[in-house]
């Protein structure tokens, strides 16, 4: 039998807001976060397989080393929970080429789940609106529904709750690399440790970010970047305050950790000076890599049917 597939290119996104309330007594922190998705992608693709195949998975990629292949990979939990829920084929082989950095704040997994959820949703012509997409991926990772919608969103509840929002104009980021990840779970932790003892009120989107957004003014927006999660991430992480210091002193607009880190973001008036802070971070000795990205792009999109 000749198999049939699809790709899914699916992007990164950098929070350019993310604020953390107080830790709930689920265990969980109520957040309310705005993403941009930028021109950093994964590929992924999904296609039949052979009778008792099961799922399968291959990863390549420049950002490959370390990401699972087994049923631990998010992309093959979504698989398993889309073959579930709509009662599909069980033999699936999915191959993902990853770009997006591992453990980095940049929702690389939940990339790659939504990449399985668009993809199986048009290999099986399910036509699921995004609404359900994005519901299936809230199961799967607060991150999903986002990697689904693309573009510019709220995230409300634990950031999964999703909705897109106006934005005009394009913005150039210089994503600052660091070697080794940070697991979301330490940094919410230490982010606890301090503020034991604060009161931490509701976290509520914005209106200057907003704003700059609409208006499509990224001097505006670099001055309104905020990350509840960063002084966690920089307390485990003492170096991302030396990163971050060489990226402002250097002319960018604004500069944040990116959700849970270690990812700095820069936001940069234009290609020019993404090019001189790339020099700049590159020469520093402070980072292990810099790439530059545009946001915002759309979500988990088809791009090749076979
Ligand atoms: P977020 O920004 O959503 O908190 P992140 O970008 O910091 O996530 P991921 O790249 O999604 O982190 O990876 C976190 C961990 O998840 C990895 O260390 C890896 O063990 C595991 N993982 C499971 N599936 C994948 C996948 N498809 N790609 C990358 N990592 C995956």
């Amino acid at each position: 039998m000749r198999s049939r597939g699809v790709i899914a290119r699916v992007p990164a996104k950098v929070n350019l807001q993310l604020a953390v309330g107080p830790l709930g007594t689920d265990g969980f922190h109520e957040v309310t976060t705005v993403f941009q998705a930028i021109s950093l992608f994964d590929d992924v693709t999904v296609e039949t397989a052979a009778e008792n195949n099961g799922i399968s998975i291959q990863v390549t990629g420049q950002t490959s080393t370390g990401v699972p292949s087994d049923s631990s990979n998010l992309a093959v939990k979504a698989a398993t929970l889309m073959i579930k829920n709509y009662d599909l084929p069980s033999d699936i082989n999915i191959k993902l080429k990853k770009e997006i950095p591992v453990a980095g704040g940049m929702a690389g997994g939940s990339a790659d789940a939504a990449g399985v959820i668009v993809g199986l949703d048009s290999l099986f012509e399910l036509g699921l609106s995004r609404d359900e997409m994005e519901m299936v991926g809230s199961k799967i990772g607060t991150d999903v529904p986002f990697s689904i919608c693309g573009g510019v969103a709220i995230g409300t509840g634990r950031g999964d709750q999703i909705t897109p929002a106006l934005f005009k104009g394009s913005y150039n980021w210089v994503l600052a690399l660091s070697g080794q990840g940070l697991a979301t779970p330490s940094v919410y932790a230490e982010c606890d440790r301090l503020r034991e003892g604060l009161s931490i009120s509701t976290p509520v989107v914005s209106e200057h970010l907003m704003q700059a957004l609409r208006a499509g003014d990224a001097k505006a927006l670099g001055k309104s970047l905020s990350n509840d999660l960063q002084p966690a991430a920089c307390s485990l992480r003492p170096a991302l305050r030396l990163v971050l210091d060489v990226g402002l002193d250097y002319g960018a607009l604004g500069g944040i950790v990116s959700g849970s880190g270690p990812t700095v973001a820069f936001l940069v008036k234009d290609e020019e000076h993404a090019m001189d802070l790339t020099v700049a971070l590159s020469s520093s000795g402070v980072i292990s890599s810099v790439v530059r990205a545009s946001g915002a792009v759309a979500g988990a999109r088809i791009i090749e049917s076979f």
